[in-house]
């Protein structure tokens, strides 16, 4: 079956595609060639991911899914949140994000976070969500170079390297994204026997 990915991050994609079943041909939105902005403008990941899919579903009319991710951080109050990809203000670069964070977590000793990914599906039965997680800690400063966004300063419980310090298939094992994409790959093969 063809599945669309309702996003523009070709890391994501990359991420994404070992990890669905081999009979899904996952189609990028360059595959359609779709390349405007797609709105999300709700408070929640689960509202950002569904508004994503439900738009790219209504233009092409073939199931696709979409997700959105944020990083919690406990002392931080759960920020940047929803607000992950623009904390440190629009147009601005995962290094600023990072550093804006870094800044604010100068001192802190309580340096707890999770990464948390939401993924909605349209277009296939019901409007289904998968959420994945990871815990972590965010590092006093950047490490690695792999990974794209927050990877740097992530470090996930029970490793000593940030998701930036590992290859994609490491990553892969244990990401907050690839735990919500094996859940969601376990529910096609259900639903594509
Ligand atoms: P999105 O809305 O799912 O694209 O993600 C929101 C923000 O979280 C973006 O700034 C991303 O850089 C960041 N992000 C999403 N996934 C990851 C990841 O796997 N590692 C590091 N940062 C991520």
């Amino acid at each position: 079956m063809r599945l669309l990915f309702a996003s523009q991050n070709q890391h994501k994609l990359e991420e994404i595609k070992p990890l669905l079943p081999p009979r899904v041909e996952l189609l990028s939105l360059a595959d359609v060639q779709f390349e405007g902005d797609i709105p999300e403008t709700s408070p929640t990941l689960a509202g950002n991911a569904l508004q994503k899919a439900a738009y790219i579903y209504t233009k092409f009319k073939m199931p696709c899914f979409a997700d959105d991710t944020g990083l919690e951080i406990d002392a931080l109050g759960g920020r940047p949140g929803v607000y992950s990809a623009r904390y440190a203000g629009l147009n601005k670069s995962a290094d600023d994000n990072m550093e804006k964070v870094l800044k604010q977590m100068n001192g802190e000793t309580q340096r707890k976070a999770v990464f948390k990914t939401v993924i909605a599906l349209a277009g296939m039965e019901d409007l289904m969500f998968f959420e994945g997680i990871v815990k972590g800690t965010i590092t006093s400063e950047k490490r690695g170079s792999n990974g794209f966004g927050y990877d740097p300063i992530f470090m996930p419980d029970g490793y000593s390297v940030t998701f930036a310090q590992m290859n994609m298939d490491e990553k892969n094992k244990l990401s907050h994204r690839a735990n919500a994409v094996l859940k969601f790959s376990k529910w096609l093969m259900e639903h594509l026997k």
